[in-house]
């Protein structure tokens, strides 16, 4: 093996993955078996964040930065004039066993630029999964990306390696496709989606019955979305998301802060600024549709097109529906404490818990974890409702800003590590 040359790949091909957000290896079950390496479950997965917030627990790299395509957003674009690299099949298998045996991954993240077709690009990753497979017996995680366009019979073929495959939505809205990445069609990432949500089903239903039926992309499928590129609301986002979520039976969907890269006369000015706020409240939206019963159209619609920017959406919604509050902490179902803003999933099951035995008042919730600062307006329990009386949505979001605001200097004065990563919850 060239080592010097593959050094130099490996920085192309892996510098050029980055801006794959997708990549979190939560979700499947693959043990070890056969005195094999690797287990993709229990202890054997572990993620690290860069401080940027993106996964680099899985050897993540390219097969090819070479494309075919001219997608605006993207560094790999053939118009762009940068170093091009492009792995061989067994380099890429080398590369991951190397790295397994010294502990630094556990798993691959394989992603591609498009060499001559979608199908030429898409058998070669294939061949690495395959390979690692059959030939290493590797039992580590391997999520594949599918490149748009890619035939049925080896989307077919690709869930039998992988135990995660996505195909990468990009840009939500038709147009904004039309005008950032003309030569790829809604359809190219639709018929894949379809293609292996069905396989999904197909297997799983044959395993009930055959018990050595191989596994199908057991940790499911997911897809990228890059944000602010092409101009849609919230709204378009989220909506485009829920409808995947519900058709494809997506595991995730990942929103991407658009990171202006290099010029391109089609896309937005936006300085250096990647909107990472606006991805945070993405993926607040998203968990209240996925975890708390929410439905889309509680949250966006067309008069209200956009998330609010200084306030979670769960404390929007409230704030604009406050004829519902406040609800009864001792009295309430799950559903609805759960739509209690600074109540999380886990303080509801708390709550659901503790009442089996007496009733709550105030510092039985603050002991449970809930965020009082936020709650406090929102609910009753067993101590007077002092806070909801008489105050209109705009008075109570004052207020809690101005608390969060007293807070966070607080933290700061009490050393707060600007560094440290927030997780991007609601509750
Ligand atoms: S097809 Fe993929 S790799 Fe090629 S330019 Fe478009 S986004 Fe980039």
């Amino acid at each position: 093996m060239n080592y010097e040359r593959i050094k130099e790949k490996l920085n192309i091909l892996a510098d050029a993955a980055k801006y794959d957000v997708s990549c979190a290896s939560s979700g499947s079950k693959r043990t070890n078996k056969n005195k094999g390496l690797g287990n993709s479950s229990g202890m054997g997965i572990c993620h690290s964040y860069t401080e940027d917030g993106r996964c680099v627990s899985l050897l993540k790299i390219l097969l090819t930065n070479y494309c075919i395509f001219d997608c605006a957003y993207c560094v790999t674009r053939k118009s762009n004039d940068i170093p091009r690299a492009a792995f061989k099949v067994q380099e890429v298998v080398d590369l991951t066993i190397a790295f397994y045996r010294r502990n630094y991954i556990e798993g691959l993240f394989l992603s591609s630029g498009i060499f001559k077709n979608a199908d030429y690009t898409m058998e070669r990753l294939i061949a690495v999964a395959k390979k690692l497979r059959k030939e290493e017996n590797f039992n580590g995680y391997i999520h594949l990306k599918s490149i748009p366009g890619a035939s049925d019979a080896l989307m077919r073929e690709a869930g039998l390696y992988a135990d995660r495959l996505s195909v990468n939505i990009e840009i939500p809205s038709v147009e904004g496709l039309k005008l950032l990445a003309p030569d790829k069609k809604r359809n190219d990432f639709l018929r894949p989606m379809e293609k292996v949500k069905n396989e999904i089903i197909q297997y799983r239903s044959e395993r009930k019955i055959i018990k050595n039926t191989p596994v199908y992309a057991p940790a499911g499928q997911s897809t990228q979305m890059i944000i602010g590129a092409a101009g849609e609301t919230d709204a378009e986002i989220m909506y485009n998301s829920a409808y995947l979520y519900k058709k494809y039976n997506l595991k995730r969907v990942y929103y991407s802060g658009y990171i202006p890269i290099s010029y391109d006369a089609r896309l937005p000015s936006i300085g250096t600024n990647v909107p990472l706020l606006r991805e945070n409240r993405l993926y607040q939206t998203d968990w209240l549709l996925r975890f708390y019963g929410f439905d889309i159209r509680e949250l966006l619609s067309k008069e209200h097109p956009n998330l609010d920017s200084d306030i979670d959406p769960k404390l929007s919604w409230a704030l604009r529906n406050l004829a519902l509050f406040p609800v009864d902490i001792n009295k309430a179902d799950r559903g609805m404490i759960a739509r209690v803003p600074g109540i999380g999933l886990k303080s509801v099951h708390k709550i659901l818990q503790a009442r089996r035995f007496r009733r709550l008042h105030w510092d039985h919730l603050k002991a449970l974890g809930i965020a009082a600062n936020r709650a406090k307006y929102f609910i009753v329990c067993d101590a007077p409702s002092f806070e909801t009386k008489d105050r209109t949505a705009a008075q109570i979001k004052g207020l809690i800003l101005q608390e969060s605001k007293h807070k966070f200097r607080g933290m700061l004065n009490g050393q707060l590590n600007l560094f440290d990563p927030v997780t991007p919850m609601v509750g």
